[in-house]
């Protein structure tokens, strides 16, 4: 249960008064933490994990709830961007529209609604669904804080499980990305297909690969895109290189074992696709859907 009487919230209305608070907070040893659509934090708070007593309420940032083309191939997220904006995006339908078919897959419609990519990229958790795409399409994250603004590769923004770069001061105010040439492909598998966090999502641009609930983070597949990339293309091969990409364990939602299988199975469907052939979804039983692990 939330004890509403221990957490406070600071409810800024402009971008300058929120960097300020969080310089404050951060300079008194009591960092605020920033709560975007909630729907991370709020799960935390519900369990009783509080993970803070103090909250930044970015809500009323409207400035920053934006999705913008950017030249030919980019694109440009605000920092309050939700699931729901990328999908009634036509520069995102038409330029990365697997992040529309990832953002289909969050939660449900609620969830879409309030959601946001930075909450997602921000909250670190190995299986967000929208951060393998932002990934894959090599995004930047631009963090800002009261005196400075700096852009981040999001390969290099994770320094381990559910721990990011970015300092009690700043905020993701943008996420840019120059979309990458090459096909586009994403597939979730989770336990059912709607409303589930994934077992295993695979998100790929031409030879870029990205991987979730693999890895204490989501990762590149660096082996398989060199692999690829070089020309590659023998299955073998190619699903012992993402194997050899990423380190999977046990928990409640899948079996280490079985995660790799799917990867596999994954590769196997999407191989294919770089060469102009083969599935844009792979079926059920090609991703593993019909065998589900010993322990469920
Ligand atoms: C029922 C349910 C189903 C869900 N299903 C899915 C799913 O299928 N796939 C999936 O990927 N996720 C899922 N989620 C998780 C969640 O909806 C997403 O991770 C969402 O993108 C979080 O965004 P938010 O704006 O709500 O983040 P918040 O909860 O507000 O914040 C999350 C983290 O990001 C930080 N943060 C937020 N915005 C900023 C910013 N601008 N700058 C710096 N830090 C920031 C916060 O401090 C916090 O650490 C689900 C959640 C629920 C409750």
């Amino acid at each position: 249960m939330i004890a509403a009487a221990n957490v406070d919230v600071l409810r800024p209305r402009h971008l300058k008064d929120a960097l300020m608070m969080l310089r404050v907070a951060a300079d008194e040893g009591r960092p605020l933490v920033p709560m975007a659509g909630g729907t991370d934090l709020f799960v935390t708070l519900n369990a009783g994990q509080k993970p803070a007593a103090r909250y930044l309420d970015l809500w009323r940032l409207d400035k920053l709830r934006s999705v913008a083309a950017d030249g030919r191939r980019g694109l440009v997220f605000g920092g309050l961007a939700t699931f729901t904006d990328c999908i009634e995006s036509k520069a995102v339908q038409k330029r990365l529209p697997i992040l529309v078919d990832a953002a289909r897959q969050v939660g449900g419609v609620q969830i879409q609604n309030r959601g946001t990519l930075a909450g997602n990229i921000e909250n670190g958790s190995p299986a967000a669904d929208g951060v393998p795409v932002l990934m894959a399409a090599d995004a930047t994250i631009v963090l800002r804080s009261l005196d400075d603004e700096r852009r981040v590769p999001l390969a290099s923004y994770y320094t381990g499980y559910r721990k990011t770069v970015r300092r009690a001061d700043e905020l993701i105010v943008a996420i840019e990305i120059d979309v990458p040439d090459g096909p586009q492909w994403f597939h979730k598998v989770g336990t059912r297909a709607a409303q589930a966090i994934s077992k295993v999502v695979m998100a790929a641009i031409g030879h870029r690969v990205a991987l979730g609930s693999v890895a204490p983070v989501i990762v590149r597949a660096h082996k398989l895109e060199a692999y690829v990339a070089a020309g590659g293309r023998d299955l073998a091969e190619a699903k012992r290189l993402a194997g050899a990409d990423v380190s999977p364990i046990d928990d409640v939602r899948s079996t280490a074992e079985y995660r790799r299988r799917v990867v596999e199975n994954l590769v196997a469907a999407w191989l294919p696709s770089l060469d102009g052939g083969g599935a844009a979804r792979p079926a059920k039983r090609a991703a593993g859907l019909d065998k589900p692990p010993a322990s469920r």
